[in-house]
């Protein structure tokens, strides 16, 4: 038997949301440009529950969904386009700290509803709904399920297990809490194969995927203390090695498998010398506020910018910044790293 989710401390934004939603018949659903698994499931979770209440819905995104989950309900579905045009009531936008990370043009024209969980969130929608302590934009779906009177379908669980897992980092990262682990809880009621949907999102890889990890983590570099892994692609490595850009996902995951390693910069290549830069760290190492210097955002764990200049000036700039923030932690708290 699916059941209801219950609503939470967020009722309130889920209340407002679901009564926007309820008068309302066209929507359209959108995320950040190179969509993550809490994108993709945020979006189809929603999209599942609109189109359960009746709703015409569509998915639109500038990118793509990574490889892995492609296997998942809808995903195939979603279009891919740098506009959106038409008539429609709703633009729901999901992990979005502001609506130019959609990288999708015309969302503005519609009544914009912002569902998202990253600190630094702009407001920019008719309705916001912002909640940092969420683990994964899903917290937050899943609430809104609630408050739409809807039942977990397995579709619907799954999306909403799928954002938990990756952003949680497969439960490695801060921010999880028993809320994370009750909804989880209840997807695994709702039908969802927690062991199939590992191997679906990490066990589907390529061969050129792997060729590209192993290519890229035999020039990882580290600074003076051993503490920060600096990664690095360009167009020519992906190329030499049979991988794409998307095959990168979740490589910048690996370096933190070291015990010493506390924080990884990963420069890739856009153009020139045009870098994205993705940023992760451990414990209380807030990479999101040194993104932040940079024009970026994120999390305290996980974090990204895009920087131009020469690519060693950058590995230099960025260690310095890593190097004071873990300095600042050891100094004041020694033990915090291992927290
Ligand atoms: P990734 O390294 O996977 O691209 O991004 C890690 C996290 O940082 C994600 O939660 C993502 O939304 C956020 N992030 C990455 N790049 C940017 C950026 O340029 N601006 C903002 N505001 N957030 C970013
Ligand atoms: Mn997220």
């Amino acid at each position: 038997m699916p059941t209801t989710p219950s609503t939470t401390s967020n009722e309130t934004s889920a209340l407002e949301i679901a009564n926007a939603i309820r008068t309302r018949q066209h929507f359209v659903i959108s995320s950040h440009a190179r969509p993550d698994g809490d994108s993709i499931g945020s979006q189809l979770a929603m999209a599942f529950a609109l189109r359960a209440l009746g709703k015409e819905v569509r998915v639109v995104n500038a990118d793509p969904a990574p490889g892995p989950l492609m296997a998942f309900p809808g995903v195939s579905d979603i279009e891919i386009a740098d506009r959106v045009e038409g008539d429609l009531d709703a633009a729901i936008i999901m992990e979005c700290s502001d609506l130019t990370r959609t990288g999708v043009a015309g969302l503005d024209q519609y009544f914009v509803i912002n569902i998202d969980h990253h600190p630094g969130n702009s407001g920019y929608g008719r309705i916001n709904w912002f909640d940092a302590s969420a683990a994964a934009c899903g917290e937050l779906v899943y609430a809104l399920v609630g408050a739409l009177g809807l039942p977990l379908s397995p579709e619907i669980a799954t999306h909403i297990y799928v954002a938990i897992l990756t952003d949680t980092g497969s439960f490695h990262y801060s921010g999880i809490s028993p809320r994370t682990f009750d909804i989880c809880r209840e997807c695994l009621i709702a039908g969802v194969d927690p062991v199939l949907i590992a191997r679906n999102v990490y066990d589907s890889n390529n061969m050129g995927r792997l060729k590209l990890f192993g290519a890229v983590l035999s020039a990882m570099q580290l600074d003076a203390t051993g503490r920060i892994a600096i990664v690095y692609l360009d167009h020519e490595m992906a190329r030499a090695a049979g991988g794409t850009y998307e095959d990168t996902e979740g490589l910048i995951n690996l370096p933190l498998t070291v015990k010493e390693i506390q924080a990884v910069v990963f420069f890739k290549q856009i153009e020139g010398d045009e870098y994205r830069v993705s940023l992760r760290s451990k414990g209380n190492i807030d990479i999101g506020a040194v993104a932040k210097e940079f024009g970026g955002g994120g999390h305290k764990n996980a974090a990204g910018c895009t920087v131009t200049g020469a690519v060693d000036g950058l590995r230099k700039v960025f260690i310095d910044k890593l190097e004071r923030a873990i300095d600042v932690l050891t100094s004041s708290h020694p033990d915090v790293l291992t927290s």
